[in-house]
């Protein structure tokens, strides 16, 4: 079955676009753990990112970097944070997460933002790219 990352790529499910390549996608986290908060994702669906192509692994760096370039003049933040974990959703993404303090880098708490301010983040972070 295809994955819900896998979905999103082929506009099944909706997403706050960031940036898009013939290979790779960037979009906002629905559940973010910071404002700004955003996967990168190949567009070859792969579960673990240490099973993927060495081509591909190291396009989706060059990509991530691209994007979080971006997302640092986009949010203000000290800093931007670099995560994979992949427990939940089993399709290769990166985090990039606006870091403020420790506690924006750990998957427990999350900010409720609304659909015109997630339309607002994905507009100003592609702004910059
Ligand atoms: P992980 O697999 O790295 O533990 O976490 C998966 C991440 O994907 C979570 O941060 C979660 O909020 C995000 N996520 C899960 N489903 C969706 C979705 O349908 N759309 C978007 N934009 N993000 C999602």
């Amino acid at each position: 079955m295809a994955s819900i990352f896998t979905k999103i790529i082929n506009g099944e499910i909706p997403c706050y676009k960031v940036a898009e390549t013939d290979e790779f996608l960037a979009f906002l986290d629905i559940n973010p753990n910071a404002k700004g908060h955003t996967l990168c994702i190949p567009k070859k669906e792969v579960d673990k990112i240490f099973d993927l192509d060495e081509d591909t692994y190291m396009g989706l760096m060059a990509f991530s970097r691209r994007v979080a370039i971006a997302l640092e003049k986009a949010v203000p933040c000290k800093r931007v944070g670099v995560s994979v974990i992949g427990l939940e959703v089993p399709h290769v993404h990166v985090h990039l997460i606006p870091l403020n303090r420790m506690d924006d880098a750990r998957f427990l708490s999350k900010e409720t933002l609304q659909p015109e301010e997630f339309e607002a983040i994905a507009k100003a972070i592609a702004s910059h790219l």
